[in-house]
C-alpha cells in the first residue's frame, strides 16, 4: 500500500508469490487487526473481480509536523502514508518554550481525536537537528532546544531536518523512487540535503549529517553567520549571495528575495547575471557532492529548480566542469523534486510509519487489538489509555528502524523478483 497506492489484492499476492487462498486469509487477518481494508476494484479491470487494498479506517495513525521559519503545519497519515492536513499556524514569537507549547497542544488535539491509534509523532524542522534537539535554527536564533516536550505519555517522537526528510520522501515515493542511491538537495535559505540509500537517510551518528551548505565550497575569508565556520557554501547559493552581487543589503528574508530576483531576471541583465553566478555555484557544489557520493540521481527541491531553470547553461557548465573526468560521460541526472511544499511532511510520515510497521510496532499494535482492547478512536468515543509503554526514540534509533524496514522491503522485493523469474515462461 505504501509502495504502490491503489494496489489490488491480486497484484499484491502475485508480488509476494502468494496463492489466492493465502492472500485472502492474510488480508482477512490484517482486517481483523484493523491494519488493512479492502474496497472493490474499479470495474473494467481485466480478469476476475478483485479488491484494492487500502489502509484500515480504524488503523494506526502517524502525526507529522513541519516547523519552518515562517510557521508550522501538521498532517496525519494512515498506513498508506498519504498526508491529510490537520492544522497550521504562524509561529507566534520565537521563544522556544512558546513554540514547543504550541506544538504540544497540536499533538494533544490529535491524541484526543485518534486516541491509542496515534502511534508516533514525527517532526520536520528547518534547522540542524541532533536526536530530538534542535542545535541550530538560524531564523529563530535557537541553539540547543529540546523538542521532547511536544509529546507526553511515552508517545514516540522523531525529529528530523526538513531537507533530510524531503530526501527520504523523494527516494521512497518521489522523483528518485526508481533508484537505490539518491542525493537530495533543498535550496531555501542556504542549502541542505541528504544522501539516501535504500530508502534510509545516511544521517550520521546523531541525525545531523547532510549540512551540505556548511561545506567550505565558498569564500574562505568570510565567516558563516549561521555556524561560525569559514567559507560556507550556504553564502554562495541563496538570496544573500544574490544581494551581495546586486549591491543590496543583506535581505531579511533571503527566500523571498531570491524569488523576486528570479522574477526580475527575465527583463533585467543584472538580475540574470546574478542568478547565473549563483546557479554556477550551485552546480559546482553539486559536482563535488556527486564526486564524493556517487548517486544515481540528484533531486533538487526548494528554489533549486527555479534557479537552474533561469540559468540552465551556467548551472550545467559548472556542474560538468566540477565532475571528475570519468563521470562526465554519464553524469547523474539532476531532476526537480516531485514534492515541493510537502516533502518534509511526507518524509516525516514515512519514518513515523517505519516505527509503526516494524516488528515491534506491529506486535504492540496487535496486542492492543484483542477483544475488549479495541482502539478505534471514532468520533464520540473515548479511547482507553495506552497500555504499551513506549520510550522516546532518538534520531539515530529512528534511522536504524527505518533502515531495518527498508532492508526487509528489499528482501521481499528480491524474493518477489525471484518468483517472477520462476514464473516466466521459457
Ligand atoms: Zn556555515
Amino acid at each position: 500500500m505504501r509502495r504502490q497506492p491503489g494496489i489490488t489484492r491480486a497484484e499484491a499476492a502475485r508480488r509476494q508469490g502468494l496463492s489466492t487462498g493465502s492472500a485472502t486469509e492474510i488480508v482477512s487477518r490484517l482486517r481483523r487487526l484493523s491494519l488493512v481494508d479492502e474496497v472493490p476494484a474499479p470495474s473494467g479491470a481485466r480478469g476476475r473481480p478483485t479488491s484494492v487494498l487500502v489502509p484500515h479506517p480504524d488503523g494506526p495513525v502517524v502525526l507529522a509536523i513541519d516547523l519552518r521559519h515562517n510557521g508550522w503545519e501538521s498532517a496525519y497519515a494512515l498506513l498508506d502514508g498519504e498526508p491529510k492536513p490537520l492544522a497550521s499556524g504562524a509561529v507566534a514569537g520565537q521563544d522556544p518554550g512558546r513554540v514547543v507549547a504550541r506544538l504540544a497542544s497540536a499533538v494533544a488535539r490529535a491524541r484526543r481525536r485518534f486516541g491509542g491509534r496515534l502511534r508516533a509523532v514525527s517532526v520536520a524542522v528547518a534547522a540542524t537537528v541532533r536526536d530530538s534537539r534542535v542545535v541550530q535554527f538560524d531564523t529563530f536564533r535557537w541553539e540547543d532546544v529540546d523538542l521532547a516536550g511536544i509529546v507526553t505519555g511515552g508517545l514516540p517522537l522523531l525529529v528530523g531536518n526538513d531537507a533530510t526528510l524531503a530526501g527520504v520522501a523523494e527516494a521512497r515515493r518521489g522523483a528518485a523512487k526508481a533508484t537505490r542511491t539518491s542525493l537530495h538537495l533543498t535550496v531555501l535559505v542556504g542549502v541542505g540535503g541528504i544522501l539516501v540509500v535504500d530508502g534510509a537517510p545516511v544521517a550520521g551518528a546523531t541525525g545531523a549529517a547532510g549540512e551540505f551548505g556548511h561545506l567550505p565550497f565558498g569564500d574562505p575569508s568570510s565567516e558563516c553567520p549561521s555556524c561560525g565556520a569559514k567559507g560556507c557554501w550556504d553564502l554562495q547559493v541563496d538570496g544573500r549571495a544574490l544581494a551581495r552581487l546586486l549591491g543590496d543589503p543583506a535581505p531579511p528574508d533571503p527566500y523571498r528575495y531570491t524569488t523576486e530576483v528570479i522574477a526580475a531576471a527575465e527583463g533585467d541583465d543584472w538580475a540574470r547575471a546574478a542568478v547565473a553566478h549563483v546557479a554556477g555555484a550551485l552546480g559546482r557544489g553539486i559536482a563535488g557532492l556527486v564526486n564524493a557520493y556517487d548517486p544515481e540521481v540528484v533531486t533538487l527541491g526548494g528554489l533549486g529548480p527555479q534557479l537552474v531553470g533561469t540559468a540552465e547553461e551556467a548551472f550545467q557548465n559548472s556542474y560538468r566542469q566540477g565532475l571528475m573526468r570519468f563521470r562526465r560521460g554519464s553524469p547523474p541526472p539532476i531532476i526537480a523534486a516531485a514534492y515541493r511544499q510537502d516533502g518534509p511532511l511526507r518524509g516525516a510520515i514515512e519514518l513515523g510509519l517505519d516505527l509503526v510497521v516494524c516488528e515491534a510496532g506491529l506486535s504492540a499494535w496487535s496486542a492492543e487489538q484483542g477483544p475488549g482492547h479495541r482502539t478505534t478512536g471514532s468520533a464520540g468515543r473515548v479511547d482507553r489509555p495506552r497500555t504499551v509503554p513506549q520510550e522516546l526514540v532518538t534520531g539515530s534509533e529512528m534511522y536504524e528502524a527505518s533502515h531495518r524496514a527498508r532492508n526487509q522491503e528489499h528482501q521481499e522485493q528480491r524474493k518477489s523478483n525471484g518468483n517472477k523469474r520462476a514464473e516466466a515462461p521459457r
